[in-house]
C-alpha cells in the first residue's frame, strides 16, 4: 500500500518565517523523494521563476495519521540544488561542521500562547483575567486552559521520536512551554521545527491556534521566549570555559539581539524576568540577567549556561549557528 508523507518546510515570510506543508502519496517501499513547490506563494520566488525544491532532511513516523505515514521536514533548495536564501539550516550545518570536535549541545525552551476566538485562551470577552501569579505550573479549571492540547502534543512528539524533555504551564494565562534537547545545533532545529508543526496541527483539531508572538499581550503580562541552554565538552568538564562562554556572548551582543526574533525590544524590557535588550549581563541563578548560570552549574563547577534572550519566534537554526560560532570560536582561541 502506498503511504502518505507530509512534507514540511519553512517559508520566506519576513521578518518571521512560517511553516508550510503538503501531502505526497509515496509508493510502498520507496523513500520520500526530492519534491517541489510554488515559491511565488510563499515569498520564496518570483512568479516567472516560481519553482523551489524540497529536499528531505529529517523523516519521522507521523503520530497523527499513524501506520506507515511519515512527517518529512525539508530544507528549501533552488532548482540548481543550492541552499535557498531562506534556508537557515545550511548555516547551522556549517557551524556544526566547523566546531563538531567541541560537541556543542542545545536545549531549547519553546514558550507559546494558545488563542481561541481571537483572544488568548482563557481570557474573558472584553476584559482581563485575574493578574498573573498563580498560573505558572498551575492546576485547576480556574488557572489552566488548553491542557488537553498540550497532553496530545507531548504524546505526539514522543511517538514521533522527538527529543522533548518536558512541558509546563507558563506565567501568563493561556501560555505554555515545552523543551527540546539537549541536541546538536542542526538536530535541535530539526526537532523543534517539527515539534512546532505538530503543535499547530494538533491545536487545529481543538479550534485553537498556537502562536509564537513574543509579547502577545501588552502591559503587565509575561512575554514568550525561547531560552537557549548551551554547553560544550569543555563547559561540561570545568568552570573556566563556562565563564569564558558568558564573556564571549558579551563581546558583540547586538549581533545576537538582531537574530533572536522580531519584536525582541517589546519583550526584553527589563521587567517580567528579562534583562533590557540594550544591556548585556550574566549571573548565577539570575532570571533578570541576559544569560543565567544555573545554580547546579555554579555549585558543581561545570555544566551549561542559559541565554534567556531569544524570542519564542526566533529561528532555532539561526540562533544555534550564531551561538556555536560565538562561543566555540572563543573557546577555540583558549
Ligand atoms: P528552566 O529552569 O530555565 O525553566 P528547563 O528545565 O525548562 O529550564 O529547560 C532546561 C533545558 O536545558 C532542557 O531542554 C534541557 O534538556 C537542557 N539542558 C540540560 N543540560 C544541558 C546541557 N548540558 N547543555 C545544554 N542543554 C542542557
Ligand atoms: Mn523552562
Ligand atoms: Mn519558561
Ligand atoms: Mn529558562
Amino acid at each position: 500500500m502506498p503511504y502518505r508523507a507530509e512534507y514540511i518546510w519553512i517559508d520566506g515570510q519576513q521578518p518571521t518565517a512560517k511553516l508550510r506543508s503538503k501531502t505526497k502519496i509515496v509508493p510502498s517501499g520507496a523513500e520520500p523523494p526530492v519534491w517541489g513547490f510554488d515559491g511565488s506563494s510563499t515569498e520564496q520566488a518570483p512568479g516567472n521563476r516560481s519553482d523551489c525544491v524540497l529536499n528531505p532532511v529529517f523523516v519521522r513516523p507521523d503520530p497523527i495519521r499513524g501506520g506507515d505515514d511519515v512527517l518529512v521536514l525539508c530544507e528549501v533548495l533552488t532548482p540548481d540544488m543550492e541552499p535557498h536564501p531562506s534556508n537557515t539550516r545550511a548555516a547551522a550545518v556549517a557551524a556544526y561542521e566547523k566546531y563538531r570536535d567541541q560537541d556543542p549541545w542545545f536545549g531549547l525552551e519553546q514558550e507559546y500562547t494558545f488563542f481561541k476566538d481571537g483572544r488568548p485562551h482563557g481570557w474573558p470577552v472584553g476584559g482581563y483575567p485575574a493578574p498573573q501569579g498563580g498560573y505558572y505550573c498551575g492546576v485547576g479549571a480556574d488557572e489552566i486552559w488548553g491542557r488537553d492540547v498540550v497532553e496530545d502534543h507531548t504524546a505526539a512528539c514522543i511517538e514521533a521520536g522527538l527529543e522533548i524533555s518536558g512541558t509546563n504551564a507558563e506565567v501568563m494565562i493561556g501560555q505554555w512551554e515545552f523543551q527540546i534537547g539537549p541536541l546538536g545545533p542542526v538536530e535541535v532545529g530539526d526537532h523543534l521545527w517539527m515539534a512546532r508543526w505538530l503543535l499547530y496541527r494538533i491545536a487545529e483539531d481543538y479550534d485553537i491556534s498556537a502562536h509564537l508572538n513574543p509579547k502577545p499581550v501588552d502591559g503587565d503580562w509575561n512575554g514568550a521566549g525561547m531560552h537557549t541552554n548551551f554547553s560544550t565538552t569543555a563547559m561540561r568538564e570545568a568552570y573556566e570555559p563556562v565563564i569564558a562562554a558568558c564573556e564571549a556572548l558579551g563581546e558583540n551582543p547586538d549581533e545576537h539581539i538582531k537574530v533572536y526574533g522580531a519584536g525582541i525590544e517589546r519583550r526584553l524590557t527589563g521587567l517580567h524576568e528579562t534583562a533590557p535588550w540594550t544591556e548585556y549581563s550574566y549571573g548565577v541563578s539570575d532570571r533578570g540577567a541576559s544569560v543565567r548560570i544555573p545554580w547546579q552549574t555554579a555549585k558543581e563547577g561545570k555544566g551549561y549556561i542559559e541565554d534567556r534572550r531569544p524570542n519564542a519566534n526566533a529561528d532555532p537554526y539561526t540562533v544555534a549557528a550564531l551561538i556555536t560560532n560565538t562561543i566555540c570560536g572563543a573557546l577555540d582561541e583558549k
